[in-house]
């Protein structure tokens, strides 16, 4: 069975995209099955991955709003894992979704068909704590949490956390924190390291211990349709999120895939 991850946190920028498609590929070169889903209605993460989101005949939308079977919503990359692509089509969703049944738990629905497919499901969340964003918490086994080390992080934090909690109480009393990775970091700053231990005090061993450096080659990706480690796999970006897949991996030992495959059979 797949471990699903919601990449959350309401504030943009941090990173959340940059995680999915880096650790979406980098988990591949670690020969897991993985599945991306971008349910951002700016659809970074589909650019990122090399699919034009202006050229889309079916996405997220599809599966969300009009109950497309997953796997027909699914298109293969050129970095080795599958994608659900999203573009502003997913805005629509949003809204059609306030008025339909089961709204949280659309998503986790649709993907229980493949749940077998994938070793992870990875789910880009838009920067809000929407519609979206819940059926992302609903369907996952984690929220993974990128952060920027600065002063207003943490007070960010603590109303995901607390949307987390709803949800634990609620929709998923499964739902976990799964990590909290430190992106754009910078251990030059001292504010870097302030925040580095407040968050190492309050999240415990739940803090990753891989931090992201900032990296131009990261940021530069995205416009080649690429992740890192496809664009320059010797820079610092593409080699922390390899150190990010590996952790993760020895977190979950059993999200080994039984083939040496690194691809689905769709
Ligand atoms: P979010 O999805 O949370 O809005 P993004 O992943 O899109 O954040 O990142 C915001 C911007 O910062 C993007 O332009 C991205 O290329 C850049 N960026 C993200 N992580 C890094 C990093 N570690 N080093 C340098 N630039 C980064
Ligand atoms: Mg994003």
């Amino acid at each position: 069975m797949s471990k699903i991850f919601a990449v959350a946190n309401q504030k943009g920028g941090v990173g959340k995209t940059t995680t999915c498609v880096n650790l979406a590929a980098s988990l591949v070169a670690n020969k897991r099955r993985v599945l991306l889903i971008d349910l951002d209605p700016q659809g970074n993460a589909t650019m990122g991955s090399g699919v034009d989101k202006s050229d889309l005949e079916v996405s997220g939308y599809d599966v969300l709003a009009a109950e497309l079977p997953v796997e027909q919503a699914i298109v293969s990359t050129e970095s080795g894992f599958d994608l659900i692509p999203g573009n502003g089509d997913l805005s629509a969703a949003e809204v059609e979704l306030l008025n339909l049944d089961g709204r949280e738990s659309r998503l986790r629905r649709a993907l229980a068909a493949v749940s077998n497919r994938y070793d992870y499901v990875i789910i880009d969340c838009p920067p809000s704590l929407n519609m979206l964003t819940v059926n992302a918490l609903c369907a996952a086994h984690g929220v993974l949490i990128p952060m920027q080390c600065e002063y207003y992080a943490l007070e960010g934090l603590s109303a995901l956390v607390d949307t987390i909690t709803q949800i634990q109480q609620t929709a998923n009393p499964d739902l976990k924190i799964e990590g909290i990775l430190r992106t754009m970091y910078d251990p030059r700053n001292s504010l870097t390291s302030e925040v580095s231990a407040q968050l190492q005090e309050f999240f415990g061993d739940r803090l990753y211990r891989t931090c992201i450096p900032r990296n131009v080659r990261l940021a530069e990706a995205p416009s080649f349709g690429k992740p890192a480690l496809d664009y320059d796999r010797h820079s610092k970006g593409a080699i922390a999120y390899l150190a990010l897949a590996c952790e993760i991996n020895r977190r979950h030992p059993a999200s080994q895939s039984s083939n040496k495959k690194n691809r689905p059979v769709a």
